[in-house]
């Protein structure tokens, strides 16, 4: 076991397992292909709806969700059609889902299956706001987040990956990827994000918001409310996504650059 460790370790360091991530440029750990993932994304994207509460497509605010949602995708294909590396997420099929929770969250798994969760929109309270949590979340996945927090949290536990056995069969990768992607969250578990991966999410969240037409912005603000909420029992999100001093700080350093995709669409 401890030799196992010791052998995955130095496989980590010299990144034997590593891809380099086509938006950030970055080489991360990747021990699971993103075919693998999008179908374990798709089976635990059902599962989660079927055992939430999702509010019907005609209403109001899941109409904004989708309409947001359906911007930032159509911003983000854009982009990566202009850097000429469109095939990293020609197989993604978009879905957004409004579901009906006081939990402060929203997610996306890989292959674009989003969740907002109704607990949020008081926070966001305007459709700028909750593009700036839809572009946020969404890199996280484009930019391969989940797949380098799942494939660091295999080494630590030891998870060897047999060829032939389906990631999706083995209760042990399943709760890894529920704790990774958020939908573990109203269990108790999830493994958070890095400061490196949030800062990338940010970065490029505030890029896609701005060239689906919304004011970049709008994120210091909504970052500000999101500070406030704290408290003795802080919302999940808030323990993945430190709303401090120093994130207000990178946001407004980013905003220039930010602000040169921006061309505002009328709502
Ligand atoms: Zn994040």
């Amino acid at each position: 076991m401890k030799l196992k460790s010791i052998l995955s370790l130095i496989a980590v360091m010299l990144c034997f397992s590593c891809t380099r991530n086509a938006i950030t440029g970055r080489n991360q750990l990747s021990l699971v292909s993103e075919d693998e993932l999008q179908q374990m994304s798709i089976t635990q994207y059902k599962q989660f709806l079927s055992q939430s509460k999702v509010v019907a497509k005609t209403n109001d605010n899941a109409e904004m969700v989708q309409r947001v949602g359906k911007r930032i995708a159509n911003a983000i294909t854009q982009y990566y059609q202009q850097k000429g590396i469109a095939n990293n997420i020609s197989n993604y099929k978009w879905e957004f889902n409004l579901v009906e929770s006081k939990e402060v969250n929203a997610w996306c798994m890989p292959g674009g299956k989003v969740v907002v969760y109704t607990g949020i929109l008081p926070i966001t309270q305007n459709e700028d706001a909750l593009a700036i949590v839809l572009g946020h979340e969404i890199t996280h996945a484009v930019a391969g987040h989940g797949r380098e927090r799942m494939s660091q949290a295999m080494v630590a536990q030891g998870i060897q990956i047999a060829g032939n056995v389906a990631l999706s069969n083995n209760p042990q990768t399943v709760n890894i990827f529920n704790a990774v992607y958020g939908s573990g969250a109203q269990l108790g578990y999830l493994l958070p994000n890095s400061r490196t991966q949030e800062l990338e999410a940010d970065h490029y969240g505030l890029i896609f918001a701005a060239m689906a037409g919304y004011d970049p912005r709008q994120a210091i603000p909504f970052w500000q409310r999101m500070a406030k909420l704290g408290g003795a029992k802080p919302p999940a999100f808030l323990s993945d996504h430190p709303a401090d001093e120093e994130r207000i700080k990178k946001l407004q350093e980013l905003m220039p650059e930010a602000l040169t995709y921006y061309k505002p669409v009328k709502q």
